[in-house]
């Protein structure tokens, strides 16, 4: 699925229509009705980790009495307790699950996130917030595998189905506006509070807190699952995960409390730098090679490794490693791998 450098691209897209009416809907969403968004006003979008969100407010241009714009099932106000309004950016991805590793509500959302199908859940109605505070309400994109965004074009078929038909993708939800639309594709969509994810943990965010992964990454856990933690490395997916697991010349399973100070901060720096040069890529229009990443051989030309590894909680994702230029730290032989800083190719 989508990574942090590919939500930001689509938050690029999503920027110019921020501050526009939404005049009408489209797309194929069960889970939220879309034609609840008719005449709202979007008014702000954030990308945090593997997650966009857009906030919506009322059309107070046209003088019209707020309970008069809002659909039927919307006029009524939603009164939230104080903790809960109040806790919007204090609490963890409601994507993550004990550990934080992501797990999407529920085990059927994330084989029908792959299959580009939306799960079959009740109709996700918004919170509306008391439009005193002058917030509407947030959605939520949570994007599945060939997850995409947009704007003023759809996606077209690039290969035929198994019948040999070239039908093109369907889009999730369609938000039409005076000039242009922005479609969006295999996502999950729900209503929520806000942006649930704290800046210090996006792994794009300049707020991003170095200190706070390198505490992460010291626990006695295999830095492949820790990678994947969304408290702390928010946007970092499975893609990054062997990319610079690969760049650090580390092992997959090696132990975090294994590794040297050195390791673990040269591990962060690719985390920092190969997140960053890969939004650079994206936004620059050209594709990022793989170095590791579903590749048989290393860029050394050794046999590459691939296994499933995931924390007992979460997924067991693919995993790809040299064992050659990525040797195992064993508890038992603390060997300091050499911390490169190579820049990316
Ligand atoms: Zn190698």
């Amino acid at each position: 699925m989508p990574e942090g450098p590919s939500l930001r691209k689509f938050h690029q897209l999503v920027a110019p229509f921020v501050g526009q009416l939404v005049v009408t809907v489209g797309g194929n969403s069960k889970k939220i009705n879309p034609n609840m968004l008719e005449m709202l006003r979007l008014q702000d979008s954030q990308v945090h980790g593997k997650n966009l969100y857009l906030n919506f407010g009322l059309n107070e241009d046209l003088g019209l009495s707020d309970s008069f714009l809002l659909p039927k099932h919307l006029q009524k106000e939603v009164k939230l307790p104080k903790e809960i309004s109040n806790h919007k950016l204090e609490s963890t991805s409601s994507t993550s699950g004990l550990d934080g590793q992501e797990v999407p509500a529920s085990s059927s959302t994330i084989k029908a996130l792959e299959l580009g199908e939306e799960e079959k859940e009740p109709l996700n109605e918004p919170w509306w917030l008391n439009t005193s505070q002058n917030s509407g309400p947030w959605l939520c994109f949570h994007f599945g595998m060939f997850g995409s965004v947009r704007a003023s074009e759809y996606s077209r078929a690039t290969k035929p189905n198994k019948k040999g038909d070239w039908k093109d993708p369907l889009p999730r939800l369609v938000l039409h506006f005076a000039k242009g639309f922005l479609a969006f594709y295999n996502c999950r969509i729900y209503w929520c509070l806000g942006p649930m994810v704290k800046p210090s943990s996006d792994i794009l965010s300049e707020e991003f807190d170095r200190r706070q992964a390198l505490e992460a990454l010291k626990q006695a856990n295999p830095v492949c699952y820790t990678l994947l933690d969304q408290r702390f490395f928010a946007g970092l997916g499975n893609i990054i995960k062997n990319e610079v697991l690969y760049l650090a010349k580390i092992h997959p399973l090696s132990l975090g409390s294994c590794l040297s100070a050195l390791n673990l901060e040269s591990l962060l720096d690719h985390v920092v730098s190969f997140s960053a040069g890969w939004l650079q890529k994206k936004l620059e229009g050209k594709p990022q090679h793989h170095l590791i990443y579903q590749k048989e051989q290393c860029p050394a030309g050794h046999q590459v490794m691939k296994d499933s590894f995931g924390s007992p909680n979460g997924f067991q994702r693919p995993t790809w490693w040299c064992p050659h230029c990525q040797p195992k730290v064993t508890p038992e032989e603390p060997n300091e791998v050499q911390a490169t800083k190579e820049e990316l190719p």
